[in-house]
C-alpha cells in the first residue's frame, strides 16, 4: 500500500523550469525516500548544498518521524513527556500557533485517530462511533506543554507531524540554499515544492496535480522564491465496506475524514510550515471558511479545486496560474 501511495505522491507535482541560458550554473540532482515519501532535489551551481539538504532531510526524518522507534517524537509519544531535539520543539510550537490560528482545523494531536483509521499501518478500517468519541476527547493541542525543548503531552495524547514536517524540511532546505553558491533550485519534497531563486534567470513552472489523475497536472504556477504545498484526499485514501471513500485528512473535532466537496488545496507561501500546515487546515475548513481565513490573513495564496470542477484561485497568484489545456475547471479569482 505504501508503495502505491508513494507512486501517487510522486505524481503530485511536476516541477519543470522555463529555459534560460546566460552563464548557466551546473545542475545537480538526487532522489531518495524519506519522510515516507519521495524526495526529488535539483540544485544548480552547488553540489555541496544538494548533499547538505539531503543530510538535513534525513536527519529531520530521524527526529520527527512518528513511526521510527528511535525518533524524538516516538520517544515523546511513548513516554508522554521528553526532552526533544530543537527541531521537534520548534516545529511543535509552530504547529501549535497554526492550530490556534485555524481554530483547531490543524491539530497534530489528531494522530491517534489517524492511526485508528489505519492510515499509518495501511491496515484501513472504519472505527466504531464509540471508539472515535473516546479518541476525540484526547485531541487538542492546547493541552501540550512546551518549555524550551521539554515537551509534555496530556494523558492518552500522541502527536504526528505528517501535516507539517515536509514544510519544516522545506524551510531548512531554503536556509541551506541561502548560504550556498546556488542561484536556483527546485526541490520536490513529496508534494511540498521549494522553488528557490531561478533557473539561470527564468522563473520556475510548478505543476498543480490533477486530483482526478495524479499522474498528470491540471495547471501550473509560474513563481520564484516560493514554497508550494498541496493537500488532497486522493493522496492517501481507502474505500470502506460501505463503498465510501475515506481520505487521510481528518476533522479533529469529529475524528472523521473530511468530505466537504474539496478535491485539493494548494497553498503558496514564503514559509514552508505555513504552506504545508495551511494546505491541510484549509482542506479541513472547507472553501468558504478557507476564503474567510485568506481575507483576514493574506500572507499566503491558494488554489482550491472542488468536486464541481471549479478552481478558486486567490488574487495574488491569479495571473501566475494557468490552466493546462483540456481541463474542465472553471477558474474563479478570490479577492
Ligand atoms: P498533508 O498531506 O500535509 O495535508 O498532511 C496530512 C497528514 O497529516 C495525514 O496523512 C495525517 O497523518 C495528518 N493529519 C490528518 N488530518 C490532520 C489534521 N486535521 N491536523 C493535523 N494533521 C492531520
Ligand atoms: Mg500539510
Amino acid at each position: 500500500m505504501k508503495r502505491k501511495l508513494l507512486a501517487l505522491s510522486l505524481a503530485i507535482w511536476l516541477a519543470v523550469s522555463v529555459g534560460g541560458c546566460s552563464q548557466a550554473q551546473e545542475k545537480y540532482s538526487d532522489s531518495f525516500d524519506s519522510m515516507d515519501t519521495l524526495m526529488q532535489l535539483t540544485v544548480y551551481g552547488d553540489k555541496g548544498a544538494l548533499e547538505d539538504i539531503r543530510d538535513r532531510i534525513e536527519e529531520l526524518d530521524s527526529i520527527l518521524s512518528a513511526t521510527d522507534k528511535n525518533s524524538d517524537i516516538c520517544a515523546l509519544n511513548s513516554a508522554g513527556a521528553a526532552t526533544v531535539d530543537s527541531a521537534a520543539s520548534e516545529l511543535l510550537m509552530k504547529a501549535n500557533e497554526l492550530s490556534r490560528k485555524t481554530g483547531g482545523a490543524l491539530d497534530v494531536t489528531v494522530y491517534p485517530i489517524v492511526e485508528e483509521w489505519g492510515f499509518i499501518s495501511g491496515d484501513h478500517k472504519i472505527p466504531s462511533k464509540e471508539r472515535l468519541a473516546e479518541l476525540v476527547k484526547s485531541v487538542g493541542f492546547s493541552g501540550v506543554k512546551i518549555q524550551g525543548e521539554s515537551v509534555a503531552l496530556p494523558k492518552g495524547a500522541k502527536v504526528g507531524l505528517g501535516a507539517v514536517a515536509k514544510g519544516y524540511a522545506a524551510d531548512e532546505a531554503e536556509l541551506i540554499l541561502e548560504k550556498s553558491d546556488s542561484k536556483g533550485a527546485i526541490l520536490n519534497l513529496g508534494g511540498t515544492v521549494v522553488a528557490y531563486g531561478s533557473k539561470n534567470g527564468e522563473s520556475w513552472k510548478v505543476g498543480v496535480a490533477d486530483p482526478e489523475n495524479s499522474a498528470g497536472y491540471m495547471g501550473y504556477l509560474t513563481c520564484k522564491d516560493k514554497i508550494i504545498a498541496t493537500s488532497g484526499k486522493y493522496e492517501r485514501y481507502f474505500k470502506g465496506d460501505d463503498g465510501k471513500i475515506y481520505g487521510h485528512i481528518i476533522d479533529p473535532k469529529t475524528g472523521i475524514p473530511v468530505d466537504n466537496g474539496l478535491r485539493s488545496v494548494t497553498v503558496i507561501s514564503d514559509s514552508g510550515v505555513t504552506a504545508d500546515g495551511l494546505s491541510t487546515a484549509l482542506f479541513v475548513m472547507g472553501r468558504e471558511k478557507a476564503e474567510e481565513y485568506y481575507r483576514s490573513h493574506k500572507n499566503f495564496d491558494f488554489i482550491i479545486l472542488t468536486d464541481d470542477n471549479n478552481a478558486y484561485v486567490s488574487e495574488g497568484v491569479a495571473d501566475s496560474f494557468k490552466l493546462e489545456e483540456g481541463h474542465e475547471y472553471t477558474v474563479k479569482t478570490v479577492k
